[in-house]
């Protein structure tokens, strides 16, 4: 949509870029076409997040108008919105809250129970491996930028079939987007419906790019012949089961559940029958380390010299003082996984024991403070979740080392620390959770001295 203020400043959405542009012209009249294009709200993802330009983000937003008074309204399509830019002060409208915004959102539970119990290939009942799961990291998180590499967040469930397989659509959806197959005769080939997403595909061909013998699907190809463009009508409706297309050379679907910016555990939203988990997750070897609000790592005690004299190198409690970070480096796996598979975990989190093992007051029960039914609506919060040296999908190394005292679940994301000045000074447990979907669980102790921070003794900071 195209809007023109008094002053004749023009704004424009851009539903692709989930963005709201403005363009201005140069006034001085020897300039004709001089003038600046600019972004007035989103722009960096699709999402629902009100407040200040700098903070909204859009989803595909679709029209654009200005009132009388100089407000700027806006259809959001993909949040299904009328959203206002208001001057600051001003009462019209008012910010989302968290709870509207999940009550505008279909759950998981939902979408589920409207879906059709099957897997994307045939036959509909027979359990795939799952090779990637929701939440997981993609790229590289290094404290060196020129090494970093993304990162973002892996959105989908990966299911793996043979090359040229054909995939089909888990449920009845209807196209709405005018250009809903994006990045044809690449390997990352996808086609976006409305509550559901497919990428690694030869959309409406076969493995030799043959078209399916189905006009839902308008191929359109280069004087060589090269596949250059996928259409397909807008409104044309498709059925559970119905053949979108082939697997390419990744030989994998990117199966996306829920709609673009609000994208759901596909473990949750989708029902694939006899899918299978009884392999409990992994925590690694020394996978369990403390840090500082620095990120200086809290060291263990030493042991006295005769024992270390007696029995080789043993280590006592890690020391700890003032906010803690606690990052816990694991894995899951699910049956039929390959060996060297490593996938990312569903819930995650911590509690505070006494040496008999009665937890500490204020932790009654575990803290569980990662949970992926949903993702935050910011890549850029990658990094509260996953510490350095986290990364996947970029070399063959899969390292998921979360930071576990942070809070990441129901779309929010807030950095935060175990405050364990707090406590008495004297040896506790740190007892870590890690959880897959399934309820698998696997904890882990880790014996601490909690001393006095210099703050809390009075001394001089
Ligand atoms: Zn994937």
């Amino acid at each position: 949509g195209v809007a023109i203020d008094p002053a004749g400043v023009i704004y424009i959405t851009d539903a692709g870029g989930a963005a709201l542009r403005v363009c201005r012209f140069n006034n001085s009249p020897d300039s004709t076409v001089g003038g600046t294009v600019t972004t007035l709200a989103g722009g960096s993802s699709a999402g629902l997040v009100d407040g200040s330009l700098e903070r909204a983000l859009l989803n595909r937003p679709a029209g654009v108008a200005v009132a009388r008074d100089g407000m700027i309204v806006v259809a959001d399509t993909g949040n299904k919105l009328v959203r206002a830019v208001v001057g600051e002060n001003r009462q019209q409208g008012a910010p989302l809250t968290s709870e509207a915004i999940t009550m505008l959102r279909s759950t998981a539970e939902q979408m589920r129970r409207a879906g059709e119990p099957r897997w994307p290939y045939d036959p509909p009942v027979r359990p795939r491996e799952i090779a990637a799961t929701f939440g997981e990291i993609r790229g590289l998180l290094s404290s060196d930028p020129a090494e970093s590499m993304g990162p973002w967040f892996h959105n989908g469930l990966d299911v793996p079939g043979g090359y040229g397989e054909t995939v089909r659509l888990l449920r009845a959806e209807r196209i709405l987007r005018p250009l809903s197959v994006t990045s044809v005769d690449t390997a990352r080939e996808r086609i976006r419906f409305p509550l559901l997403g497919y990428a690694h595909l030869r959309v409406g061909r076969h493995a030799d790019d043959r078209e399916f013998s189905d006009e839902r699907f308008i191929i359109g190809r280069d004087a060589a012949g090269r596949v250059a463009r996928v259409r397909v009508r807008r409104g044309a409706r498709f059925a559970a089961g119905d053949a979108i297309g082939t697997l390419n050379n990744q030989n994998h679907v990117h199966l996306i559940a829920g709609p673009a910016g609000a994208e759901m555990n596909a473990l949750a939203a989708l029902e694939l029958p006899n899918v299978k988990d009884t392999v409990a997750p992994t925590i690694e070897l020394n996978g369990v380390r403390l840090f500082d609000r620095e990120w200086k790592e809290f060291q263990s005690i030493a042991s006295t010299v005769t024992a270390v004299a007696e029995r080789g190198p043993k280590t006592g409690p890690v020391a700890v003082q003032s906010d803690v970070r606690i990052v816990v480096q694991a894995y899951d796996q699910m049956d039929g996984n390959a060996i060297r598979r490593r996938l990312g975990l569903y819930r995650l989190g911590y509690q505070i024991l006494n040496l008999d093992g009665t937890p500490v007051p204020q932790f009654a029960e575990p803290l569980m403070t990662i949970s992926f039914e949903n993702l935050p609506d910011d890549s850029a919060a990658v990094p509260l979740v996953y510490a350095e040296g986290s990364q996947a999908g970029y070399t063959e190394k899969t390292v998921f080392a979360y930071i576990i005292t942070n809070t990441v679940r129901d779309r929010e994301i807030r950095e935060d620390f175990w405050r364990a000045s707090t406590l008495p000074p004297g040896e506790y447990i740190v007892r870590v959770f890690a959880e897959d979907f399934f309820g698998n669980r696997t904890t882990r102790d880790v014996t601490v001295q909690v001393t006095a921070s210099a703050n809390s003794a009075g001394a001089t900071s």
